[in-house]
């Protein structure tokens, strides 16, 4: 089938790319490059042999949406781009309501005029807030503790109430734990601008002598280290599950949502200590205040999408660890010469 994905030369974009390639569908990506480089698609290619078709193109720009509609015979929507980071939304809400809602409606009417019904959509655990319930199931309330959340449970009710006006759309939504890793070939990978927010990109970096040292925020927490624990998952396992969820849709009646993760948590400790251990090298941290919003501990229970899909990851911590050092250590700085 042809695909057109959006945020494609995107960090989890970019993989589900490959994996879409091998699998023999066509691939159209738009993305507006706002956090992103058209190279990913160059590396792409290089894997696998093949090209997806790119067009430089915003999702709140709905002419050029159509005309990229009206070029292709496109069967379904893998819909990855919007803007990611949660501080920064906290400090530029409007501009995270705008591009992440507002591009997601200019999406959804273009692709309602061209028939095109059926659509995979990038959710995240951070849509559970904040609970002791653990492991989080899909069917427990849900709540935001940033504009960036909220973005991503408003398109959820979106495209929920979208599903029931009219039982022709068909959506998946796919919720997310913590992507790691990269493609083991090494050619693609996270590429955060500045310096990085999450854990293992900023690892990686003080591993490569670009940052110095890595803060751990927060020694305190009730957890067996008092670091706080989160499902890692690999972005080959995350990219995997959207050709899966893809694969069911002709079968489903309106909207599904799916965990993906691992169903195993890590402390920050773990996997520190995990990164070190595949790669024979030493981490410099230091303890340092709890960073304000983060919960303490955050694990899928992943049983409904390996039922439901047949999906389940395969990698294990070492190959995350391993695979996201590659790609840092062949590309110090990214998709930059
Ligand atoms: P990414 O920033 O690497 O990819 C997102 C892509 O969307 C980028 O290439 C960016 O240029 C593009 N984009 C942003 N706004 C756009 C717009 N208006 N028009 C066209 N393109 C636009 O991020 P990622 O980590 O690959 O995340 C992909 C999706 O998964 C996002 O929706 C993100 O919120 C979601 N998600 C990510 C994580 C994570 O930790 N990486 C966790 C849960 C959910
Ligand atoms: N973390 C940390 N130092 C960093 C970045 C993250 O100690 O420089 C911790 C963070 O407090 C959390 C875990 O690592 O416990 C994962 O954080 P990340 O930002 O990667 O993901 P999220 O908070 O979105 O789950």
């Amino acid at each position: 089938m042809t695909v057109l994905v959006t945020g494609g030369t995107g960090y989890i974009g970019s993989h589900t790319c490959v994996l879409l390639l091998e699998a023999g569908h066509d691939v159209v990506v738009i993305d507006n490059l706002s956090n992103s480089s058209e190279k990913s698609l160059e590396r792409v290619e290089e894997i696998t042999g093949k090209k997806a078709t790119f067009y430089k193109c915003d999702i709140l720009d709905t002419e050029g949406m159509r005309k990229v509609f009206s070029a292709h015979k496109i069967d379904a929507v893998i819909h990855f781009a919007g803007l990611k980071a949660v501080g920064e939304s906290v400090a530029i809400p409007l501009k995270y309501y705008d591009n992440n809602i507002t591009g997601t409606l200019r999406l959804l009417e273009v692709m309602g005029e061209f028939g095109v019904k059926k659509m995979v959509f990038s959710s995240s655990a951070t849509v559970y807030g904040v609970t002791d319930k653990m492991p989080l199931t899909e069917d427990l309330p849900t709540s935001a503790n940033s504009p960036y959340g909220q973005t991503k449970l408003m398109i959820e009710q979106i495209l929920t109430d979208l599903c029931v006006s009219d039982d022709s759309w068909k959506i998946t939504l796919l919720r997310y734990f913590n992507p790691v890793g990269a493609h083991e070939s090494g050619k693609i990978g996270e590429n955060p601008r500045g310096i990085p927010n999450n854990l293992m990109p900023y690892i990686t970096q003080v591993a490569s002598g670009k940052l110095a040292q890595l803060s751990i925020f927060g020694d305190d927490y009730p957890t067996k280290d008092g670091t706080g624990v989160r499902d890692y998952i690999h972005v080959v396992d995350l990219a995997d599950g959207h050709l899966k969820a893809l694969d069911k849709l002709d079968a489903q009646k309106g909207v599904e949502i799916y965990n993906l993760g691992t169903g195993v948590g890590y402390s920050v400790l773990d996997l520190v200590h995990a990164f070190e251990e595949a790669n024979d090298l030493k981490i410099n941290y230091k303890i340092a205040p709890r960073r304000p919003g983060d919960v303490t501990v955050c694990y899928a229970d992943a049983t409904k999408a390996a039922r439901e899909l047949g999906w389940s990851a395969k990698k294990n911590v070492v190959d995350m660890c391993r695979d996201s050092w590659r790609w840092q250590k062949n590309n110090p700085n990214g998709y930059e010469a």
